[in-house]
């Protein structure tokens, strides 16, 4: 049964589109279980109906015409259970619904299942027989898990709308498409397909004679390409940061002559033609990169991938293809590499969105810095069909929107107007302290990581950096950074933003972050090898970081040194170690350099009832609640599958906070949040409540922030913690603390928290 369960899955997954995914179903659950019928109805939203969507064994035409509603007959039944119902003789129910058009009166076993997805039924699968017969337990097991095998496929044809919109050709219902936020805003535009200008793929072998020819054409290929790399970092230059050239340079690397080009010639010699030659490069590394476990390094798949495509189209040149982009420009592509994206004039861009991608592809990390909404892996979205389309952009929620209605367009129109008019009648407040309408006093700061952070953290007026993500800047390279290197990139973010404090996180690699230059393959990557204790097993990395970060604070003194992933007193103690000894090294080369504070953040549950003794040994700590909230609800935060659990207003995560703030306090330590928490008004708000006394966050959100804090006084805030506090539900306490700040006339603030 396993087999023909995993033929089917495949075969449908194969299918051209979803109506032939649809028919294929019905036509192979029909055979392997030798029933007279198979039929497939799904839930019309709009409609409110249950429609027949594919059916084998029951009238042709009645597909797409026929429907039941939510309590109709026995496929209502269904629906309204959410469980199996199988009948030996479905005419003797008293729920039984004849449906004529159907011609289904032959048939009276009735087994029917609910295709559910995210604990929502989609619709439901049934098969009939013409005996009177109840099917078996085994029948029944291989439906049920036959609807959950398809229920993705299914879930895919649901969001589309494109099933009735076919059943109504007029009917252009909205289509929603899920991923994750890569980086936050709303934006309309029309889509701009960034495919490949030449198609690898499609390259035939060739053989060839004249080996010297086809080198020469690489090397044309080459020159036009490191050429048109080199013109692409100029123009990212006047967007980007310096620093961030070091993404371009990595492109160079790979396209010097020991490197991918000479395993190109290596099968020219083997008598292949050039395009031959670079697509079985291309492929081998992309196979390569594809393979790993890890999502960093599989992104980099993709900027092979790029290459390999500028070389082609060159050898190809007749085929260039010249995209005009509009002025609503919203990038769409499987993968869009950071070079991808700065050929496209800034502009013109309004919105990014990729089928597949993570929150830490240097393509996402770049557009959170330039502020350019991002969707990224939305595995659904039917890419063709987007070119030209207009799309909503929701970076809030992770999400696409296609074919809106006018009511919904609108709606968007109003939120990136309003969020447009709020962040203009924000920057008022840049030069205003963050206190509370009856004066207490909090200090935000912002979280960096690449050089075009510094400008806009420093027009909302940030009192400092919280954290500065280090392993940003090693992302962006091909090897590690020299201390020179180092030393110059850190210099930058602590004279920018001098005297105030710059908090300079050491290099946090492992679980979804890692370098290519430097794998890490493991089962369970965010349970693996990850941030201080890979550190603590390279001292030889910690220790080079550690005296560029404290060359590089020469005559400033504004670093604070921070530990990432310490999940015991000994890996502080550790790593103060080491911080000491590059201290005595670095003062014997005869620089003035005084010893920072070091810091601990925490972010792992063991951390939290550690917190007493950590605060007594290191001088901060600073609660990372992303990770924290990973952790304490074992929910991974890149997962689509489990984003609706992803909840940092559950209770557990609220009273581990609580108990951080208490013991640093008690220690006399500060304390500050440097997650996503940090940067939404109303969870800020119960941090302020709790004591925290810093909050470090993304650039976009200060104002928004520092907005609240003044709106509000102090012992409204101490009220609401306390109320939620005694809640024991996170989705009632994010809600109600939604509607306590409507009533406090803070809606405007919170406006993107909507659902809609
Ligand atoms: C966190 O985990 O909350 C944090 C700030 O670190 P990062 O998001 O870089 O893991
Ligand atoms: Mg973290």
């Amino acid at each position: 049964m396993l087999d023909i369960l995993r033929r089917i899955v495949q075969e449908v997954n194969n299918a051209a589109d979803i109506p032939s995914a649809l028919d294929l179903m019905a036509k192979r659950v029909r055979d392997a279980m030798g029933t007279e019928v198979c039929s497939i109805y799904l839930l019309n939203e709009e409609e409110q109906r249950y429609v027949l969507m594919a059916s084998e064994g029951l009238k042709r035409e009645a597909v797409g015409h026929v429907s039941l509603g939510l309590s109709e007959g026995l496929v209502g039944q269904v629906g309204q259970r959410e469980e199996p119902i199988n009948l030996e003789d479905a005419f003797s129910h008293p729920k039984f619904h004849y449906l004529a058009e159907t011609g289904e009166d032959p048939f009276h076993a009735f087994l029917g299942v609910p295709v559910m997805h995210h604990g929502q039924v989609l619709g439901i699968m049934v098969v009939q027989q013409r005996d009177v017969r109840r099917f078996d337990q085994s029948e029944e097991a291989f439906l049920v898990t036959i609807s959950a095998q398809l229920s993705a496929v299914i879930a895919h044809a649901h969001a589309s709308g494109a099933l009735f919109a076919q059943m109504d050709a007029s009917a252009d219902l909205p289509s929603f498409y899920d991923g994750l936020s890569g980086s936050p805003g709303a934006a309309i535009g029309h889509g701009v397909l960034l495919f490949p200008a030449a198609d690898l793929a499609s390259v035939p072998d060739r053989p060839i004679t004249d080996i010297s020819a086809e080198i020469a054409l690489l090397d044309d290929a080459l020159m036009r390409v490191r050429q048109e790399v080199r013109d692409l970092a100029e123009r990212a230059a006047k967007s980007l940061g310096t620093e961030e050239q070091a993404l371009f340079d990595v492109y160079l690397r790979m396209l010097d002559r020991h490197a991918l080009p000479a395993e190109v010639i290596a099968h020219i010699r083997d008598g292949q033609w050039v395009q031959g030659a670079l697509r079985m490069v291309v492929d081998a590394h992309v196979r390569n990169f594809e393979m790993m476990d890890d999502p960093y390094l599989r992104e980099r798949a993709a900027d092979v991938k790029d290459l390999g495509r500028r070389l082609l189209a060159h050898l190809q040149s007749q085929n260039r293809r010249h995209i005009v982009f509009p002025e609503d420009c919203i990038l769409l592509g499987e993968d869009i590499s950071a070079p991808m994206l700065m050929e496209v004039p800034r502009e013109r861009v309004r919105g990014i969105v990729t089928t597949r991608g993570s929150r830490n592809s240097h393509m996402a990390i770049v557009a959170r810095a330039m502020g350019i909404p991002t969707v990224v892996g939305v595995q659904n979205l039917p890419l063709k069909q987007m070119d030209d389309k207009e799309i909503i952009v929701d970076g809030f929620r992770g999400r696409v929107v296609a074919n809106a209605s006018a009511e919904l367009k609108h709606q968007f129109e109003e939120i990136i107007a309003e969020e447009a008019s709020l962040q203009a009648g924000l920057e008022k407040l840049r030069d205003e302290p963050a206190e509370t309408a009856d004066g207490t006093r909090i200090q935000l700061q912002v979280n960096t990581g690449l050089m075009t952070d510094i400008n806009r953290s420093l027009e909302r007026g940030a009192e400092g950096v919280g954290l500065y993500r280090t392993e940003i800047p090693f992302m962006v390279r091909d090897r590690f950074p020299s201390e020179e290197e180092q030393r110059v990139i850190y210099r930058e973010q602590l004279s920018a933003f001098a005297p105030h404090p710059v908090t300079m996180r050491t290099l946090d690699v492992g679980g979804d972050k890692s370098l290519t230059y430097f794998p890490i393959e493991e089962e369970n990557p965010f349970l693996g090898w990850r941030g201080i204790r890979v550190t603590l097993d390279h001292p030889e990395i910690f220790m080079v970081q550690i005296r560029a970060m404290l060359k590089a604070s020469e005559g400033l003194d504004n670093l604070r040194i921070m530990l990432p992933m310490v999940t015991s007193v000994f890996e502080a103690e550790e790593a103060q170690h080491l911080i000491h000894r590059a201290w005595l090294e670095v003062r014997d080369e005869g620089l003035e350099v005084a010893m920072p504070p070091v810091g601990v953040m925490i972010e792992v549950p063991a951390s939290v009832y550690q917190a007493r003794a950590l605060a007594q040994r290191v001088d901060f700590l600073s609660v990372g609640t992303n990770d924290l909230t990973q952790y304490l609800l074992a929910v991974d935060r890149n997962n689509r599958q489990v984003a609706d659990l992803y909840n940092s207003y559950h209770p557990a995560v609220l009273h581990a906070l609580l108990h951080v703030v208490e013991q640093a306090h008690e220690e006399g330590k500060t304390v500050s949040v440097c997650g996503e928490m940090a940067g939404e008004p109303g969870s800020a708000l119960l941090l302020m409540a709790m004591g925290y006394n810093v909050l470090s966050m993304n650039a976009s959100n200060l104002l928004k922030v520092k907005a609240a804090v003044r709106q509000v006084k102090v012992s409204f805030i101490r009220k609401l913690l306390n109320e939620v506090l005694a809640m024991d539900n996170g989705e009632v306490i994010a809600s109600y603390v939604d509607l306590q700040l409507e009533k406090a006339g803070l809606s405007d603030l919170l406006r993107h928290r909507k659902n809609i």
